[in-house]
């Protein structure tokens, strides 16, 4: 037997100053977009904003129901619609917040969503950039999705 670790890398940003004008840019839509989530329940509002290769930008919040399983994350609110619409266009990157949290950290993303997002990368053939960020606080850029869901399930097991 022999342990294994896993490294996870990313870059951490006290402020947003420090950050590219347009990763400002869509932190700043996935707050507005925050705003106007639907999450009576949770009273927990997230923002997700992606940016396509072709520099158009997209947002998405959550949206809650009274029975639960219905509900679905910003991110995949999102992400659902770019596919749906613009399924050959690449995602360079996704921004995530949320208004409500008590946390010094940015918010992460779930474990369903996580997949989601793993699962976009792995159809575009392209790192897709993970943005998290903590109004006030420090913002986490990871450079693949594949950062934040080590050993993800994918493809290569329905393969034989
Ligand atoms: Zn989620």
């Amino acid at each position: 037997m022999i342990k294994k670790t896993i490294n996870i890398e990313y870059s951490a940003f006290a402020n947003t100053e420090e950050m590219a004008e347009s990763d400002r840019i869509l932190i700043n839509r996935a707050i507005e977009i925050a705003k106007l989530s639907y999450s009576p329940y949770s009273k927990f509002p997230v923002g997700a904003a992606v940016m396509l290769d072709s520099g158009e930008i997209f947002a998405g919040n959550n949206q809650e129901n009274i029975a639960f399983p219905s509900g679905t994350c910003a991110e995949r609110t999102v992400l659902n619609y770019v596919n749906a619409n613009f399924p050959d266009k690449k995602i360079k990157t996704i921004a995530i917040t949320a208004t409500n949290t008590t946390t010094t950290e940015p918010v992460t993303p779930c474990g369903f969503c996580r997949q989601v997002i793993v699962e976009m990368e792995m159809k575009q053939k392209s790192p897709l950039r993970i943005i998290l960020h903590k109004i006030g606080g420090e913002t986490y850029v990871f450079e693949t999705s594949k950062a934040i869901l080590p050993l993800a399930f994918d493809d290569n097991v329905l393969k034989n």
